[in-house]
């Protein structure tokens, strides 16, 4: 049965969100519940953050298999949410709720989503050292990856050097003191050479390129020739943060595998069954215009 076809009896998963228009997950569920043959449909509903917490109590009601939250519903769902997991609870950020047998359960699949892609792309990070560009909610993921792969020294840094400082003492408030989750930086640290000497990874987690057409001046020579550039952001090209990654002959991912691999997990917890392999991933692709990755 093609998702496409909208039956009596077909089982529903959502995302909740306000602007949701934009959203890739439903091209992504979609493609998988065709795939899979299931009568199961992914739908998208604008939902304002004064009806948020009705759209949640209407889960279990409507008997919604689960459901994806995007802007600016995440860190409210924290609150509205009883069971949450712990990736949930030390992001402060609910991005994945699922129904089970009508009690809701708070997931957060962003952290998870990165270090796959991160560990499919072959970035060793144990013992490493990692700077992690922004202090919201994707950069708290970005470190949580980094702290579960291993790296010994992360830094936050942002424009709001007192936000990175606050992000970094999340973590420490939460017991994870195994790195070194400190010495927050402002965005100048970015043409610090020494600072940038020892990088493995570059995670950009801000929105740095999509709401301004430049990149902050960043000395991308300065770091090691293997160093990992990876943008949070996926753009149809090459983002302002990657492109001069690529002109210094770095390797230089995008969101694009972080926002698949979110979806596939998702998608598991939702259905109990795997996403078919690739296929997320070229729904993706196509919605984006592109027909290949990046990196
Ligand atoms: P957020 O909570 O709103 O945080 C935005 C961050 O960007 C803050 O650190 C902010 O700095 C910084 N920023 C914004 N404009 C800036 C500017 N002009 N100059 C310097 N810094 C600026 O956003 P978020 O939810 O973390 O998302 C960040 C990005 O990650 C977004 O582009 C989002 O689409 C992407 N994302 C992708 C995935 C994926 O699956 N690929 C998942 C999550 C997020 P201040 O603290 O100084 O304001």
């Amino acid at each position: 049965m093609s998702s496409s076809g909208i039956n009596g009896d077909i089982t529903v998963a959502a995302i909740f969100g306000d602007p949701v228009a934009q959203s890739k997950s439903p091209a992504m569920h979609n493609a998988a519940y065709a795939a899979l043959g299931m009568n199961r449909t992914y739908a998208a509903f604008r939902v304002t953050s004064g009806n948020v917490g009705a759209a949640l109590r209407s889960i279990p009601a409507l008997g919604l298999v689960g459901v994806n939250l995007t802007i600016p519903h995440k860190e409210a769902a924290t609150r509205l949410i009883k069971d949450l997991s712990g990736a949930a609870r030390l992001l402060g950020a609910v991005n994945c709720v699922v129904n089970r047998r009508g009690a809701l359960r708070g997931d957060n699949t962003d952290a998870r989503g990165l270090e796959r892609d991160l560990r499919d792309l072959g970035c060793e990070l144990r013992d490493q050292f990692a700077i992690v560009i922004g202090a919201g909610g994707g950069a708290a993921a970005a470190v949580l990856a980094c702290v579960r792969l291993g790296a010994n020294r992360i830094v936050i840094a942002n424009r709001t050097p007192a936000r990175a400082a606050s992000l970094a003492r999340r973590f420490s408030a939460k017991g994870v003191t195994r790195v070194a989750v400190g010495e927050p930086r402002g965005l100048d640290a970015l043409i610090d050479a020494e600072f940038l000497g020892n990088a493995r990874l570059i995670v950009n987690a801000t929105s740095m390129g999509l709401t301004t057409e430049r990149f902050a001046r960043l000395d991308y020579d300065a770091t090691p020739q293997d160093c990992l550039f990876y943008d949070l952001i996926y753009s149809p090209a090459p983002t302002a943060f990657l492109k001069p990654a690529l002109v210094a002959n770095r390797r230089a991912i995008d969101g694009v595998g972080m926002l698949v691999n979110q979806g596939e997990l998702a998608f598991k917890l939702f259905n109990r069954v795997d996403a078919p392999k690739g296929v997320m991933r070229a729904a993706l692709l196509t919605s984006l215009g592109r027909n290949a990755d990046l990196g």
